[in-house]
């Protein structure tokens, strides 16, 4: 199956191509990120056909909300996994470049934990994505527990331009641990 794979990327991009590269090259650079230029980890394809390493995409529509290659617009809920693309990423890497995938693959899933809002509780600060997509500091209001997995929060935040409160659920992507974007956001983009 990976074979076939490969071989069917070999001879899309070969085509009307007069140089000839080896094929695990070529499927190095097909399987490289276009925003980060590492090789995808934990591949993420996109509505428009393209595909980013999950940690890359996800980030980049925390802020954006379109495709970083055609432009298009994308939202996260068109994001789709990809794992026959991640078996054949992975299965030409070399042993060092593999060990690099794996701790960037921890690292993606350390980072998704992180991100999660738990336990939030009234008074507690949190990040906020405001409706201009940038992340500010909040304060839960209150908490609105219908015994949902997931409650439902009154934030108040301020930003640049107003003093809002919201109602956003515990589980939203725009909500963060306190200073988990506020603070490291310049390391994160
Ligand atoms: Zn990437
Ligand atoms: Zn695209």
């Amino acid at each position: 199956m990976l074979k076939n794979l490969g071989s069917f990327f070999c001879c899309k991009r070969s085509r009307g191509k007069s140089e000839v590269q080896p094929p695990t090259k070529k499927i190095k650079t097909l399987s490289e990120c276009p925003i980060c230029h590492e090789s995808i980890v934990s591949a993420s394809l996109t509505s428009c056909g393209h595909t980013f390493c999950e940690f890359c995409i996800l980030n980049h529509l925390l802020y954006k909300s379109d495709c970083p290659v055609c432009r298009k617009e994308i939202t996260k809920s068109s994001l789709y996994p990809c794992f026959q693309f991640d078996q054949a990423t992975k299965a030409n890497l070399d042993p060092e470049e593999l060990e690099n995938w794996y701790k960037r693959e921890i690292e993606l899933k350390n980072w998704k934990n992180l991100s999660k809002l738990k336990k939030a509780k009234p008074g507690m600060k949190v990040d906020v994505l405001n409706e201009a997509g940038e992340w500010c500091s909040g304060e839960v209001k209150m908490k609105i527990d219908y015994g949902d997995e997931y409650p439902m929060l009154v934030i108040h935040y301020e930003d640049k331009e107003d003093i809002d409160d919201e109602i956003i659920s515990q589980s939203s992507d725009r909500l963060a641990p306190a200073g988990f974007y506020t603070k490291n956001a310049k390391k994160i983009i």
